[in-house]
């Protein structure tokens, strides 16, 4: 993105105020000359300008959903009061320590992360946005508004997770602006009307901007069951639901760029999710014969193996919903056979779009079994994190302060490479283990009721729970990890994680580790076990920054990337990790420790599968290592410098270097998007 100069901008500040509804009723105590939600509003009027332009490569963004985690990062202020449902202070906790629960709960001050998430993915697509405005590109992100954001999640002993309607108001969201412009798919239900909303991603320096937008069902025009569309994301109790999510964002998202009168080289279907825009594009094509041409801008993003996350739909449940010319064009792109009843949208993008791309190496090699005739195709680019929204406030300070070594790491995520020149420097050894301390302590302090303690080992565990990511390992031979931990020393654990309300064994995966945890009760001296409710990006940060070892156990090769040890590795956590994602690249270079059922050959086996017998006997093997060293490295407080714990961790900062949306995102710019 090329500076602008003021003369030549053309997007105003005036067309933003005339394209904001009720403006001077909500709005403009909070956007005027100089800022925007107290961030500057020029690299603003820039970023709309140069989507506006024909002369600039603008790439659109697709994403069922965005983790843009403004809690934890970038936080825009708000002139006005915010609603008290914007606010997320107090989460429960289940643990073995019962009494506690009863008592306590975590207070923190804290905004509600905008909703519009659900996992890993979506954590990406923020990561993303932010990676690039960081550095500079002309992107927009194209989303949709959750007005019930995913779910808030309760737990219930003998119940397991309790989900509920989580409410949140849009109009009061510091930052998130409703525009008077809406757009419409005529459907075979009726016309369905999207309100467009806008949000603005700032970089790092606030110097770049990325706007995304974000479609939204509930409006006046719209007849109730078409309001709650785009209620709850990933809503998936009857097909019905997610045909229509799924052409809101494609078909929806195509439309609001014509709208707004982008011009745009390259569309990205972050996921199969999107892959309608493909139609989209095709209908609204003058020349059908250009649509060879018109496919060399799409891209594709496929983010897992798991064959929950390959949408298909029979083409007679689309066609209830959408147009003729949609399901003629739908048979047309994305039918996997000739003979096929089924429009699968991951094949839909496979055929069509120019550049497709898997998230790790790993998971390149497994499309190309899972996808022969497409294998040619397929490019990996490997998954990262966005450095700032991750770094703990201790570690920046570090690097500052050896700042000889790391120089502008801020600009260039590549520089904490550097951190081997002093792998030796007992000085620097002694600062790294203490900004790790400091961490540790911070969430000590978070759930002080429950009384942790900072010089206890920890592990930690939070994602997604899903079959293949492995929730239960930990606790499957517990009692051998409680013989040897009363010999070693003691253990925490910490846990974490949301089940698709609709996902049946992840809900009793939830059960079983309730249980689980409350049958350790009697032996809460020697392990302790919590489990946070409400999985977010901010328990992400704090849970990732603060343990000693962070614990990844999916089921090989079903976890295509994974992000959340990127985040650990970041801030100097060690990895306790089967041998899947993108643990793979980083194996060699002594992270941590590497346990389990490894990977190889040409067929995928079953996800169904988990080999918890054998995969959590290593799992106790392993972790009476890691037990030992960490009690030879911190003895009450007295800390062994010389410790090859510490070498890990330097090895994890060293190759955060890599593992970044920095580093991803200059890598879909030369290879997909080629600004
Ligand atoms: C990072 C993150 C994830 C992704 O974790 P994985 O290790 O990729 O499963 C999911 N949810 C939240 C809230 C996160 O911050």
């Amino acid at each position: 993105m090329p500076k602008i100069d003021q003369s030549e901008r053309i997007f105003r500040l005036e067309d933003l105020k005339s394209s904001v509804e009720q403006f001077e009723e909500n709005y403009a105590s909070d956007i005027n000359h100089e800022a925007y939600f107290g961030f500057p509003i020029n690299p603003l009027l820039d970023a709309e300008s140069c989507l506006l332009s024909d002369q600039e490569k603008s790439v659109a963004y697709f994403s069922m959903e965005y983790g843009i985690a403004p809690s934890i990062y970038n936080s825009f202020q708000l002139n006005r009061p915010m609603s008290e449902q914007n606010q997320f202070f107090t989460h429960e906790v289940f643990s073995n320590h019962w009494l506690c629960d009863y008592v306590f709960k975590i207070h923190i001050d804290k905004m509600l992360d905008i909703p519009i998430y659900g996992g890993g993915l979506g954590v990406l697509a923020g990561d993303s946005m932010k990676s690039a405005a960081d550095l500079r590109f002309s992107i927009v992100g194209i989303g949709v508004l959750w007005n019930k954001g995913y779910f808030k999640q309760s737990f219930w002993y003998k119940h397991g997770q309790v989900p509920e309607e989580l409410k949140w108001d849009p109009y009061s969201y510091p930052g998130l602006i409703p525009l008077n412009k809406t757009i419409q798919i005529d459907t075979k239900e009726g016309l369905l009307v999207l309100r467009l909303w806008k949000y603005y991603i700032y970089s790092y320096d606030k110097a770049s901007v990325c706007p995304m937008i974000l479609l939204d069902s509930n409006v006046e025009q719209n007849p109730d069951h078409f309001k709650k569309l785009t209620d709850q994301l990933y809503r998936s109790d009857d097909v019905w639901w997610k045909i229509f999510q799924r052409a809101i964002l494609g078909i929806g998202g195509m439309k609001a760029l014509e709208c707004l009168g982008y011009h745009i080289n390259t569309y990205h279907l972050n996921e199969g999710h999107a892959a309608f825009a493909l139609l989209e594009k095709y209908i609204t094509l003058q020349d059908k014969s250009q649509m060879e041409e018109v496919k060399k801008k799409f891209v594709f993003t496929c983010h897992t193996p798991v064959e929950a996350g390959h949408d298909k739909f029979a083409i007679n449940d689309v066609a209830k919903i959408l147009n003729q010319e949609y399901i003629e064009a739908a048979q047309m792109f994305g039918k996997k056979s000739a003979d096929s009843d089924l429009v699968n949208l991951t094949f839909m993008a496979l055929n069509n779009c120019a550049k497709v791309n898997a998230v790790a190496q790993k998971h390149g090699e497994v499309m190309r079994i899972q996808f022969p005739n497409y294998a040619e195709k397929v490019d990996a680019i490997t998954n990262g994190v966005h450095v700032h929204t991750w770094l703990s406030d201790s570690f920046a300070e570090l690097f500052d302060k050896y700042n000889d070594t790391f120089g502008d790491w801020r600009k260039d995520a590549a520089q904490l490479r550097k951190i081997k020149e002093i792998e030796t420097r007992g000085d620097f050894r002694r600062d790294l283990f203490a900004a790790h301390q400091e961490n540790k302590r911070n969430l000590v302090d978070i759930v002080k009721h429950w009384r942790l303690q900072e010089d206890v080992f920890t592990l930690g565990w939070a994602r997604r729970i899903a079959g293949y990511k492995r929730p239960q390992l930990i606790f499957h031979q517990i009692d051998k990890i409680l013989e040897f931990a009363h010999k070693i020393g003691p253990v925490q654990i910490l846990l974490a994680g949301k089940a698709h309300p609709n996902d049946d064994i992840g809900g009793a995966h939830i059960e079983n580790i309730l249980d689980h945890i409350d049958r350790l009760n009697k032996d809460k001296d020697v392990i302790k076990v919590l489990i946070l409710e409400n999985y977010d990006t901010f328990f992400g940060k704090l849970l990732t920054n603060s343990v000693d070892v962070w614990l990844n156990n999916p089921l090989p090769p079903f976890e295509a990337s994974g992000t959340s040890g990127m985040k650990a590795i970041l801030n100097g956590v060690l990895q306790l990790s089967t041998l899947d994602g993108w643990v793979v690249e980083a194996k060699d270079n002594n992270i941590g420790w590497i346990f389990g059922y490894q990977h190889e050959g040409f067929e995928l086996g079953s996800e169904r599968n988990l080999r918890l017998d054998a995969d959590s006997s290593a799992l106790c093997d392993t972790l009476e290592d890691v037990l030992k060293l960490y009690y030879d490295t911190n003895q009450a407080g007295n800390v062994n410098v010389k410790s090859p714990w510490i070498d890990k961790m330097i090895n994890c900062v060293e190759q955060a270097a890599f593992f970044n949306t920095q580093r991803m995102l200059e890598q879909y710019n030369e290879r997909m998007w080629k600004f």
